[in-house]
């Protein structure tokens, strides 16, 4: 919930000259009446069996023809070795275009740079650059580190400029975070608006939400973006809630509490399967008001689990063609 949050201002540093309408470029990604543009987090895998059960996994996402899947960076997976890792292994094995998940906190700005063209190089042609997570007690990333996502918006635009060679045959595609219940550091939410301005102003073409739990943090979270003159789309990432722990966990990992009507309706449950069904129509139940409301694109934060990602995407109505 984005608790206290003001939810009506225009942005000082809102363009002023931009030629649409405010109500022509809301709501995020219009739903045109054709397919819902659809995208997958993976996450490289962390040992020898999560890795056997990759190739299931990619060409069961694959059957959907997503417009693109990204791939997550952490210290559990090896950082951006493992992201170019798996990269490289979906860039040979499909069709399907890769994007890869870049945070500040995987290196030195100089280790960056030397990544992000082994990433052009294994088959990326997008990049969702990110600050990353601080650690308990940190207050800043130490020297020689990017300090926020727009410094790494700029260096990639800088090795972009540099390898106009490689990429000839277009651009990168450069996305962000954005935070419809308020990124946890975030002392205001007009704040975090100003931020995805500024990523905006940087050349990202499309951002994508942190998780949430109710959908009108999400629809409210658009409208005041749309307001303020964010332009670019704001990709819903929806996280299927497979039980009450799970959701918990991952709330704690985004800063988020769930809401005590979710924790309650899971908390009824009298065996995991019942909320397992439970949690699976609530997320049903989120992302289908979200695509009522207009909303033309899904993310779908997949954990690697296929039979999960199918599970919900079937509740929504969206089936592998
Ligand atoms: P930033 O945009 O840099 O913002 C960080 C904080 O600093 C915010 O509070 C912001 O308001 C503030 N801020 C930003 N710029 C300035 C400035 N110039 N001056 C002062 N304050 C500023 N993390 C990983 O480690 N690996 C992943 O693969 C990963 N994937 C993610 C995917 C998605 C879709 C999302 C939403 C998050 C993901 N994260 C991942 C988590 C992300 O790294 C954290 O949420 C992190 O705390 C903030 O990242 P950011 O890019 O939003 O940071």
């Amino acid at each position: 919930m984005r608790g206290n949050f003001a939810s009506t201002r225009l942005s000082a540093s809102a363009p002023l000259d931009s030629p649409f309408e405010v109500d022509q470029y809301s709501p995020v990604v219009k739903h045109h009446g054709t397919r819902t543009a659809l995208s997958f987090e993976l996450i490289p895998p962390r040992n020898s069996t999560d890795s056997a059960k990759l190739d299931e996994l990619i060409q069961g996402l694959a059957a959907y023809h997503p417009d693109y899947v990204s791939v997550t960076s952490s210290m559990r997976s090896d950082w951006l070795a493992g992201t170019t890792a798996l990269i490289e292994r979906i860039a040979s094995t499909t069709d399907l275009r890769p994007i890869a998940h870049l945070a500040c906190t995987a290196g030195p700005k100089v280790e960056l740079e030397g990544w992000i063209r082994q990433l052009i190089d294994v088959g990326v042609r997008g990049f969702l650059a990110l600050r990353g997570d601080l650690q308990p007690g940190q207050t800043s990333l130490p020297e020689g580190y990017l300090p926020y996502a727009t410094d790494l918006l700029n260096l990639i635009n800088k090795v972009q400029e540099e390898e106009a060679f490689r990429l000839a045959a277009g651009k990168l595609a450069l996305s962000v975070a954005c935070y419809p219940s308020g990124h946890a550091e975030s002392k205001h939410f007009d704040h975090d608006l100003d931020v995805l301005l500024a990523k905006q102003r940087l050349g990202a073409d499309f951002a994508i939400t942190q998780l949430f739990f109710d959908a009108s943090d999400y629809l409210e979270f658009v409208e005041v973006a749309r307001l303020a003159g964010v332009r670019i789309p704001l990709i819903p990432g929806i996280m299927p809630i497979t039980s009450l722990a799970r959701a918990k966990r991952m709330g704690e990992l985004s800063g988020l509490q769930v809401p005590e009507t979710v924790e309650k309706r899971l908390a009824s449950a009298t065996s995991p399967e019942e909320e397992y069904e439970l949690g699976m129509e609530l997320s049903a139940e989120l992302t289908r008001t979200i695509l009522d409301a207009g909303t033309g694109g899904l993310h779908v934060y997949t954990h690697n689990n296929l039979a999960v990602t199918r599970d919900l995407l079937g509740r929504v109505g969206i089936q592998q063609p």
